[in-house]
């Protein structure tokens, strides 16, 4: 049989979809996969040019007779298009889409930017000076000329973008400076450098013993040639980030490149300046507010050789490095691994396949290690390291769980529990810092009784039950249910939503809602004289809204901060000694299966802010649910006896990663169409489905209109992840041959992240 391949001719092109089609000649059949670069006769001459393989077919596109055959496979064909260009086809291959957005994904499109004017900051006057400037701004009150100034005695030369960005210094502020000639704003310099006097400097952290013990199996491995997956727990502090970097230094001196993924909003000051002050110039930090033409430049600086490190967010995974040594997933639990536009990737499982691909290892590291990862690594697939104690040796913070029924039988209807209160008049007080989390995920509306605390699930699926109204997800202003519908994001179960509570008859149940907003004037109700700070995406919609606000309440010109879970993310805040939980149930009961998972890990993390520094800390958990697991594990701390109870559940439920998940999404203009779309698949899948498939729905999607388009769902559950994958590839087959004409959309989206 004939063999067909579509080749790219310029890989840096806008349009990556432009392939030309070429026939596979039967004695290079074996040498043609995706990835392979060939020489191919172009245009009218049958001029030779360089192309890369990207897919594979039987089928051709065009007519076989006018197509052009392929003339040889070149001889350095595992160049890093190469490499990438296979990664975009497992990618397709293991989470659906078409190759084109695939290959988008991995490769940066070329675009003309201007380029960019490079500015540093400089100071300008000497140490003494600068310091008697600075106790004048700090009498003043000015903090951003101080905390400036301060920043500049340590790195007398900064990038501008840090000190706007990261050190949250306005650019009035360096105007007000660089005109009392304090310091000097340098154009066209290279801010590569940012630090450029830091580099060379002796690095002065020795690694204690569990740091040295973990870089030294890391050592082991890899002397023998191996290269697993490694899962690194180490509790909050307990100094995974010094490991990072011993392992990040041991690779560039074996000359290899590193990748190190970070959550965008944990990528402070402070962390930028630990790796900027290690490894200099060599290091490039990203974040996902570049242009795709900077993007694209600080690629070419990798692909050149320029950089040997590359931190930043999930797309930062592609970043081509010749030789990739190492790759880290830092906080590797958090959902921003997973991509939400097609392909549906996670970050965890492409870095182990571009690991395998060029021969490098991955890292995953976190305090409380995704049920996923954990459950992999106690199977062998990846390799457990494990960090127990902090290096500072702080105690980890006193924590209290209050219960918000008791609360409402004691009479107090304020969402601040009688004892959260008192403590916080102590702290005010004492002129130390609060923090109060408010988890606002999953107020798509669960339904529950202030009184009991029962909370109305599904039957069937043992999730909570969303509120609905007619095409609205949230429940109304008042909140009350009674007019709306109870339904399962999973199988579609309905049922009204009750008035009384059928467990205990109370009328106090109603979708539960609070708002940022509103506990901001709450607590400025009950403590007026305290200064209140509150992070939201209202408040943080602007550039550097969050940042803004991080500094600032970094610098304590602040006592109190309110917000969501932007707020418990990797800062340092030496001066906070409570944290306050408002509603830790908020997240139990968001609508899928993962909910006690991000339960735990929100609270366990927030209550990692209290007692950073010297002072002890103290954390109060207000709960309708004092005895679920969730809560008592985070209230310990306790990792392991969480992940007892979970993936219990997991087991029982047929969840992941126990078992495996896939959702099939149907998208279309028309209710009637897309609805005859997913029961014609769900009847063919009951048909010919593999044994041990499990289909639930299909249903009407959790927003089953967004924007005149209607959704509907289908999960499928199979134990074999490859069983899934498999069946992927059939039904994207049946949707080529069945709903082609009808503008059908059908996408999958393997062990979701969010219900749908
Ligand atoms: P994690 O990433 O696990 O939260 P970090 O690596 O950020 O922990 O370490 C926490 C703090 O302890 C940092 O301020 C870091 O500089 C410091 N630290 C880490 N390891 C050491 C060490 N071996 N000696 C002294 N200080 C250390
Ligand atoms: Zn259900
Ligand atoms: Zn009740």
């Amino acid at each position: 049989m004939t063999c067909f391949a579509n080749v790219i001719i310029d890989i840096s092109h806008e349009k990556l979809d432009h392939t030309f089609q070429y026939i596979i000649p039967p004695k290079l059949l074996s040498e043609i996969y995706p990835g392979v670069s060939v020489q191919v006769p172009f245009g009218k001459g049958n001029r030779m040019l360089r192309g890369f393989v990207v897919e594979v077919t039987e089928k051709p596109a065009y007519n076989p007779e006018k197509l052009k055959e392929i003339d040889s496979v070149t001889a350095d064909s595992v160049t890093i298009e190469a490499q990438l260009i296979a990664l975009a086809a497992w990618m397709r291959k293991n989470y659906g889409g078409t190759m084109n957005q695939a290959l988008k994904t991995v490769i940066p499109i070329k675009r003309r930017t201007k380029a960019k004017e490079k500015r540093t900051v400089c100071l300008c006057v000497d140490a003494q000076e600068a310091k008697r400037q600075l106790e004048v701004f700090t009498q003043k009150h000015h903090t951003a000329r101080a905390r400036l100034l301060q920043e500049l005695l340590l790195h007398p030369e900064l990038s501008y973008e840090v000190v706007t960005q990261k050190l949250n210094v306005a650019a009035g502020v360096i105007r007000a400076l660089e005109e009392r000639q304090i310091v000097r704003v340098v154009h066209d310099v290279d801010y590569r450098n940012p630090i450029a006097h830091v580099k060379g400097k002796e690095y002065e952290i020795v690694l204690n013993e569990e740091q040295q013990n973990t870089v030294d199996t890391v050592r082991a491995d890899l002397r023998k040639g191996l290269r697993p997956v490694y899962l690194l727990h180490g509790v909050t502090g307990s100094g995974k980030t010094e490991v990072y970097m011993e392992l990040i230094a041991d690779a560039v001196a074996a000359g290899r490149q590193a990748i190190m993924l970070i959550p965008e909003i944990a990528l402070t000051y402070q962390t930028v300046m630990r790796f900027y002050g290690r490894f200099g110039s060599r290091v490039s930090i990203m974040n996902s507010r570049l242009s795709a033409g900077e993007r694209y430049d600080q690629f070419q600086r990798a692909k050149n050789g320029e950089i040997d490190i590359m931190i930043g967010p999930r797309s930062a995974l592609f970043t081509p490095f010749p030789a990739l040594g190492l790759i880290i997933i830092d906080e590797e639990h958090e959902g921003s691994y997973k991509s939400e536009p097609l392909p549906k990737y996670h970050a965890r499982e492409t870095a182990a396949a571009r690991a395998r691909l060029s021969g490098a290892y991955v890292v995953l590291g976190s305090a409380t290690p995704s049920v996923d990862s954990y459950y992999k690594a106690k199977n062998g697939v990846y390799r457990l390291l494990e960090m127990k104690r902090r290096v500072k040796r702080q105690p980890l913070p006193a924590c209290y769980v209050v219960d918000l029924r008791e609360e409402l039988k004691k009479g107090n209807r304020s969402v601040l529990s009688l004892r959260l209160q008192k403590l916080m008049e102590e702290r005010l007080a004492k002129k130390q810092q609060i923090l109060l989390f408010l988890n606002r995920r999953g107020l798509s509306g669960f339904v529950s009784c202030r009184v009991c605390g029962h909370v109305i699930k599904c039957p069937h699926c043992d999730v909570s039950l969303s509120l609905h109204r007619q095409g609205k997800a949230e429940p109304d202003a008042d909140g009350i249910p009674g007019q709306g519908r109870l339904k399962c994001h999973y199988c579609g179960y309905e049922e009204p939503a009750p008035r009384e509570c059928p467990v205990c008859g109370s009328g106090y149940i109603s979708g539960f809602k609070a708002g940022t907003q509103r506990m901001e004037e709450i607590v400025k109700k009950r403590f007026p004289a305290a200064r209140v700070l509150r992070m939201d995406l209202d408040t943080t919609r602007s550039k550097d809204g969050y940042e803004k606000i991080l500094s600032a309440f970094a610098n304590q010109e602040a006592d109190i901060l309110i917000g969501t879970q932007m707020i418990v993310k990797g800062h340092d805040f030496p001066n906070v000694t409570l944290v306050g939980i408002l509603a830790a149930d908020l997240s139990m009961y968001a609508a899928d299966y993962r909910a006690a998972e991000r339960t735990f890990q929100l609270l366990t993390q927030a209550a990692g802010r209290a007692g950073r520094g010297d002072l002890p800390g103290e954390v109060v958990i207000q709960t309708y649910n004092p005895d679920h697991y969730s809560i008592q594990a985070a209230k310990e701390q306790d990792y392991a006896s969480f992940y007892r109870e979970e993936i219990a559940v997991r087991q029982l439920l047929s969840y992941p990663p126990v078992s495996h998940m896939v959702l099939v999404l149907f998208t279309a203009r028309q209710e009637q169409l897309v609805k005859q779309a997913a029961a014609d698949l769900a009847r063919w899948l009951k048909e010919r489905a593999p044994a041990g498939l499990r289909m639930i729905g299909p249903s009407g999607a959790l927003v089953a209109r967004v924007n005149d388009v209607y959704r509907e769902v289908i999960y499928l559950k199979h134990r074999d992840y490859s069983r899934l994958v498999g069946l992927k590839d059939e039904m994207e087959q049946f949707a080529r041959e069945h709903f082609y004409y009808r503008k059908i959309n059908m996408t999958f989206d393997f062990d979701p992240m969010n219900g749908m």
